[in-house]
């Protein structure tokens, strides 16, 4: 199933994607999850960001490849992952503004397969993770480079309100081993053409690490770290992150 959370009129609520329409639920698919009779065209409503997380982990250099064009020659992967908090006010929606800091110097576009968290997840083995995960949605972790510095100064780098486009719409149909193509367009050019295949912790790997040390919580994001090919954005640019199945994040840079 493709869920979307989605804006008409004055009111909030989510549904599942059915081609171009949206068929209403009531509550949402964390807690009371019912369909009505209610179908919308989905170019009358607005499609939002699929979650409100209380917090969005992201994954340092989980490709070998984005690893060393960030400087890392023969980039030998470390025991554990490297991970970070993006602000939960850095969350937008699909069609959202991103908008390019005053302070801002360098900001990269770092396309990325995002797990969206279904129940509270402590301390889960490996192997058991599909049965915590609600689902895979597309994300943008938008990244200062001259804030980040060589020591890895994730959070003022990455924490910027807007910084972490989500959506459209969450698919639910997941691999254990996911292999979907991930791609990034800049103002309609290719950047970033990888694929889920190649990340070096795995899904599994990344939640039994992350839920031993923290808590997720339903609506919860981990982004899962970008392959290579990042580049610069500048305002005007219009972002694009596109991966199988999921469908196409689109963001204009302002
Ligand atoms: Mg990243």
């Amino acid at each position: 199933m493709k869920i979307a959370r989605v804006k008409y009129d004055n009111s909030i609520f989510y549904g599942e994607i059915i081609e171009d329409t949206i068929k209403r639920y009531e509550g949402s698919p964390f807690v009371v999850w019912e369909d009505t009779e209610e179908v919308y065209q989905l170019d009358e409503v607005q499609v939002l960001a699929p979650v409100l997380p209380s917090k969005v982990i992201g994954v340092a250099k989980n490709y070998a490849k984005h690893a060393e064009e960030m400087g890392l020659n023969e980039y030998e992967a470390p025991d554990s992952p490297e991970f970070f908090i993006k602000p939960s006010t850095s969350v937008i929606g699909p069609g959202e503004n991103i908008i390019y800091p005053k302070i801002g110097k360098h900001v990269d576009h770092e396309a990325e397969l995002a797990v969206v968290i279904g129940k509270i997840c402590h301390g889960i083995n490996k192997d058991d993770w599909q049965g915590y995960v609600l689902g895979f949605t597309a994300g943008n972790d938008l990244s200062e480079r001259v804030l980040q510095g060589s020591k890895g100064m994730f959070t003022r780098a990455k924490g910027f309100d807007t910084f972490c486009p989500l959506g459209p719409f969450i698919e639910t149909e997941i691999d254990k081993n996911p292999e979907l193509s991930i791609k990034a367009f800049v103002n309609g050019e290719l950047r970033q053409d990888g694929n889920t295949r190649d990340m070096i912790f795995s899904i599994g790997e990344l939640i039994e690490f992350i839920s031993g040390i923290m808590t997720l919580l339903p609506g919860d994001v981990i982004l899962t770290g970008t392959p290579d090919g990042v580049g610069p954005v500048v305002p005007g640019d219009e972002v694009h992150v596109k991966i199988d199945t999921i469908g196409d994040l689109i963001n204009p840079v302002l």
